[in-house]
């Protein structure tokens, strides 16, 4: 059975570098939590940052509204 898998993407703010990660609702959820931001490390300059979840991944962050009570 194929799990369904979320589309992460960010762009680093110092040297534009996009990151993109794709991720299973358990692996976000180890990953990231709840949280609204998503916290990433970029592989060109090794800047951590944060991006919005529903900037980065607005498929997760409706996915995760719905299941919110
Ligand atoms: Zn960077």
């Amino acid at each position: 059975m194929a799990k369904k898998r979320f589309k992460v993407e960010s762009s680093c703010p110092q040297c534009g570098c996009s990151a993109v990660a794709h991720l299973s609702e358990e692996e976000i959820k180890e990953k990231y939590g709840d949280v609204a931001n998503v916290h990433m490390e970029c592989g060109e300059c090794m800047l951590k940052y944060s991006s919005p979840m529903a900037s980065a991944c607005p498929e997760w962050d409706e996915a995760c509204k719905m299941k919110t009570k």
